[in-house]
């Protein structure tokens, strides 16, 4: 695994030149990290579908999660292009430790935007340490990509509001200690701060799934679930709002982690087609080899630019929807071109298990449809398309 991915440093240092080496140094610590303690115990991550404790704690104490949030609550203030290119890094040693980082981060995120100055002093910094581990809890059985017409309510009583419903597929759910809940009031979605320990919160058993296996997948369950009235996040009925606005910024760590994924797989690909023979010659001299190489390296690098300008066009206050749908939409259908580019390199070898190749494969997969299917995006960047060709 090298250090720092070259491509990474190619493009801080075109957009930050003054700067660049200060964020390179940070990527090289979390590189560094990473290739000790994250990467060697992906493959048993994935076998045994145990959540990545240790990982994602050590991450936070190297202060992973500090990276783009502001000084005040103890981050860094560094660029959101320096976040998603660590994103990528721990993605290519791990994905899911990466996707249990992203969800907490984009909880983070939803907090500083939307939440009260009392709600950020309560829980941000802690969030940002890492001494607490987030949840974003939106999709429902009957309502994933319609996220809107979900039916999990929250009624007011006195200084409290009284949650019932589920919320499926929740990332982090069981192990998370604050989940970000949209639930229904009169006035439509809201959102909700909701502690691991109240009464009435509950979760469902764990969700056995092809990959991201390490990364805790459940339904979250609410019965008659209280939570103070100051617990709600921003205005009531805003809250599909606030939920787009975070899957916005989530979309473009998910492109990171399917970058990652795309880079782990192609650099262990590289390494094969040079070290296997067939015909008296390494897999590498075939041209169709070659070609493979050259496709997959050039579309990373086209989604990396594409989440780089994505992550870019955040930072620079500028609406952002679309570029973040682009990226995630085109960078998650490279990861599994790559990915399967990566098992028919390996032949035999990479169809079964030993070498660890499938579960890139199978990791990348869920990058397609976690924070908006390909499908939605594609519908988000011609929506997008057609107002601004009309105005
Ligand atoms: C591993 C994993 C982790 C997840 N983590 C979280 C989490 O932490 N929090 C959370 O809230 N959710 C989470 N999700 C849920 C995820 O966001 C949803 O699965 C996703 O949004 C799709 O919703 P759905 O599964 O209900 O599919 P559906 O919405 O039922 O879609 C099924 C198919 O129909 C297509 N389709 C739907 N509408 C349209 C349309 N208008 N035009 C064209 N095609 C359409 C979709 O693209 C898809 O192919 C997670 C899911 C997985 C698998």
């Amino acid at each position: 695994m090298s250090i720092l991915i070259d491509e990474q440093k190619r493009i801080l240092e075109m957009l930050y030149p003054s700067s660049h080496q200060e964020y390179e140094t940070v990527l090289e610590v979390i590189a560094a990290f990473i290739e000790k303690e994250v990467h060697p115990r992906a493959d048993e991550t994935d076998r045994s579908a145990v959540f990545p404790r240790r990982s994602v704690e050590g991450l936070f104490e190297l202060g992973f999660t500090r990276i783009s949030f502001p000084k005040k609550y103890g981050g860094l203030e560094l660029p959101s292009v320096v976040c998603v290119a660590a994103m990528e890094l721990v993605a290519k040693g791990c994905a899911s430790t990466a996707l249990s980082t992203s969800i907490h981060g984009t909880v983070c995120e939803g907090l500083l935007i939307f939440g009260s100055h009392e709600q950020r002093e309560e829980h941000l910094g802690k969030l940002i340490a890492g001494e607490e581990l987030a949840s974003f809890a939106l999709t429902e059985a009957h309502s994933g990509s319609d996220a809107k017409s979900m039916r999990t309510k929250a009624e007011p009583k006195g200084d409290s509001f009284v949650l019932n419903g589920s919320k499926m597929f929740i990332t982090n759910a069981g192990e998370a200690d604050l989940y970000f809940v949209f639930a229904r009031t009169d006035k439509g979605p809201s959102a909700f701060l909701v502690p691991k320990d109240v009464d009435g919160l509950k979760f469902g058993k764990e969700l056995s799934k092809i990959g991201m296996r390490g990364s805790p997948l459940r339904e979250v369950i609410f019965e008659d679930c209280i939570v103070p009235a100051g617990n709600l996040v921003g205005e009531e009925g805003k809250g599909f709002d606030y939920a787009k606005r975070m899957l916005h910024g989530g979309r473009i760590t998910v492109a990171a982690i399917a970058l990652g994924i795309a880079q782990g797989a192609f650099e262990q690909s590289l390494k094969y087609s040079k070290e296997r023979e067939a015909f008296g010659q390494p897999i590498a001299g075939f041209q169709m080899t070659q070609m493979k190489m050259a496709d997959t390296a050039t579309s990373i690098n086209a989604g990396r630019l594409l989440t780089s300008y994505a992550a870019y066009l955040k930072d620079s206050g500028v609406d952002f929807e679309s570029a973040a749908a682009q990226a995630k939409l085109f960078s998650s259908e490279t990861a599994l071109k790559a990915c399967d580019e990566a098992i028919q390199i390996h032949g035999g070898y990479g169809y079964t298990d030993g070498l660890g190749v499938h579960r890139h494969w199978r990791d990348a997969k869920l990058t397609t449809i976690g924070e908006g299917t390909s499908e939605i995006l594609r519908v988000i960047i011609a929506k997008n398309l057609l107002e601004s060709s009309s105005s």
